[in-house]
C-alpha cells in the first residue's frame, strides 16, 4: 500500500524522537501507512571526520551556531530522493516563525512530505533561512533548547487528523480549536465518585438532547475560558441564541447552568 505522507526530520538528538514516533497514535499511523517518518541524524551529514555540525557565532558572544554545510547536504539528499515530483514543505522551528496553530495543522495535513529541520545552541546559520526553507514555525512565545520537541509537537498534531488515523472522525472533529470552539465537558465510570455525578441527561441515552448539551457546554467553555475565539468563528442562529442567553446570565450574576 502507498504512503500517503512522508515525514522527515533533520537533527542533532535523533534518539529524543525515535522513541516517541514509536508510541501510541504516531506509532499505529505509520503502521497503517499513512504516514512514513524518518529521522535523520545531522552529524551523518558532517564534511569532517570529527562530524563536527555546529561551530562559533562570527562577531562573537556566547553560544554556538548550526552550520550550513550538513543541513544543505541532509536537505538536498533527503529531496532528491523524494518520491515522483512531490513538492516538500521545509520547516525550520524557531521561536521567530509563525505561531503553530490548529489551522496551521490542518493546512500542513493536506501535503504529500514536510521535512523539519530542528535548530539547537543559537540555532542555524542564517543561510539556511535565507535560501533553503519554506517555512519558519514556531510553536509559541517561548525558548527552548532545541526544535526537537517543536517537531513532534507539530507532526503529533498533524498526523493525528489524517483520515484514517484515528477510528472515528468526530474523535478530532470535536476537540478544541477544531471547528473554532473548546471541547464540551467529558466523564467516565463511575456515576458517581465522591458524592459527584455524572450529568443525568448523558445517562439518558437521548441523543440529540445529548447533542444539544455537548453544544452549549462547548460554546460555554469557550465563552468562559477563551471568547477571542468566538469574534473568528461563524455561528449558526441557534448557537447565537444560545450564547446571548450565555452572555446576559453572565452579565447579569447567575450562575450559568445547562
Ligand atoms: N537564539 C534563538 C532565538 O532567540 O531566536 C533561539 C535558539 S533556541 C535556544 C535553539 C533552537 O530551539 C532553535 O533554533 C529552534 O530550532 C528551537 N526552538 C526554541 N524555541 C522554539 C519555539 N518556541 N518554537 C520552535 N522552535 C524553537
Amino acid at each position: 500500500m502507498k504512503t500517503k505522507m512522508q515525514i522527515d526530520v533533520i537533527t542533532i538528538f535523533p534518539q529524543m524522537l525515535e522513541r516517541i514516533i514509536k508510541e501510541s497514535i504516531l506509532k499505529r499511523a505509520q503502521q497503517k501507512n499513512i504516514v512514513k517518518i524518518n529521522i535523520h541524524n545531522l552529524r551523518d551529514f558532517a564534511l569532517d571526520k570529527h562530524s563536527i555540525v555546529d561551530d562559533y557565532s562570527y562577531g562573537g558572544g556566547a553560544g554556538m551556531v548550526l552550520k550550513p554545510e550538513p543541513i544543505f547536504c541532509a536537505v538536498e539528499k533527503i529531496v532528491s530522493n523524494r518520491k515522483g515530483k512531490r513538492k516538500v514543505r521545509i520547516i525550520l522551528l524557531t521561536p521567530q516563525g509563525q505561531t503553530f496553530n490548529q489551522a496551521k495543522a490542518k493546512e500542513l495535513s493536506q501535503e504529500e512530505h514536510l521535512l523539519f529541520i530542528c535548530g539547537h545552541y543559537e540555532g542555524v546559520d542564517e543561510r539556511v533561512k535565507e535560501n533553503l526553507i519554506t517555512d519558519e514555525i514556531s510553536i509559541g512565545d517561548y525558548v527552548l533548547t532545541g526544535g526537537e520537541l517543536p517537531a513532534m509537537v507539530i507532526i503529533d498534531s498533524l498526523v493525528r487528523i489524517l483520515p484514517g488515523v484515528l477510528n472515528k472522525r468526530e474523535s478530532f472533529e470535536n476537540d478544541s480549536f477544531y471547528q473554532g470552539l473548546l471541547d464540551y465537558p467529558h466523564y467516565t465510570r463511575p456515576r458517581r465518585f465522591r458524592e459527584k455525578s455524572v450529568p443525568a441527561l448523558l445517562l439518558s441515552g437521548n441523543h440529540s438532547q445529548i447533542k444539544k448539551w455537548r453544544r452549549q457546554k462547548a460554546l460555554k467553555n469557550t465563552l468562559n475560558k477563551r471568547s477571542d475565539l468566538l469574534e473568528k468563528i461563524t455561528l449558526s442562529a441557534e448557537d447565537q441564541k444560545i450564547l446571548k442567553e450565555l452572555k446576559r446570565k453572565r452579565d447579569s450574576g447567575n450562575a450559568i447552568t445547562f
